[in-house]
């Protein structure tokens, strides 16, 4: 499948993608994840990203599409791919219809989560994260929780809560969605591409996108 998740940070398209990627293969690929790989090796795009990434702001188009460019053409995505967290601007929508439209491919269609604010709220200020870039198993402390140490249940690290999950920077992220993200939404609409979901439980939301790719 060849889908983008849409939807605020705390919507779930993480999960989703999670579970999307068992079913057939398709590999998630998560510019938030690929960014804070870049930012923990300190590599020269992890350095750019963090002063935006810490406050909440989006990384520049051109930093997402260089890695982007690369990221969609490696071998993994043949058998299809979970876009979470990207396309998040209209030029980054634009960029991504040039460049799939180079590669010959089409997307089956752009699947917009939609959760209410007071939800997205309580689960990120909940939400803790494996400190293993390689894991970065997802916690909630109230109904999910860490090990009672407070370490990852599936690989022993701790589990933290994100630089950009303190409550000012959560609200930052909500506003730059509103402000820069939401729009994708009336375009891809433009496009025949949107789909709606409902999202308030990922297992639901799943077998709603899998009825959705069948029909
Ligand atoms: P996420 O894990 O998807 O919530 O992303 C975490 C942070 O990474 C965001 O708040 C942005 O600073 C940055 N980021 C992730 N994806 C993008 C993107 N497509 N465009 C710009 N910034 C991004």
């Amino acid at each position: 499948m060849k889908i983008v998740l849409l939807g605020a940070p705390g919507a779930g398209k993480g999960t989703v993608a999670k579970l999307l990627s068992e079913l057939d293969g398709s590999v998630q690929i998560s510019t938030g994840d690929i960014l804070r790989a870049a930012v923990k090796g300190g590599s020269d795009p992890g350095k750019k990203a963090k002063g935006y990434m810490d406050s909440g702001d989006l990384v520049p188009d051109s930093l997402i599409m260089e890695i982007m460019e690369v990221r969609l053409q490696e071998d993994d995505c043949d058998k299809g791919f979970l876009l979470d967290g990207f396309p998040r601007t209209i030029p980054q929508a634009e960029a991504l219809g040039e460049l799939l439209g180079r590669m010959g491919i089409g997307l089956d269609f752009v699947a917009s989560l939609e959760v209410p604010r007071d939800v997205i709220l309580d689960r990120l200020t909940t939400r803790r994260t494996c400190s293993n870039s390689a894991c970065q198993e997802i916690y909630n402390i109230k109904s999910n929780p860490p090990a009672p140490d407070g370490t990852c249940k599936k690989c022993g690290r701790p589990v933290i809560q994100r630089d950009d999950e303190t409550e000012e920077a959560i609200l930052n992220r909500l506003e730059t969605y509103n402000e820069k993200t939401a729009p994708l939404i009336g375009y891809y609409r433009g496009k025949g591409l949107l789909r709606n979901f409902v999202s308030l439980s990922s297992k639901d939301t799943v077998e709603e996108i899998k009825k959705s790719l069948k029909g």
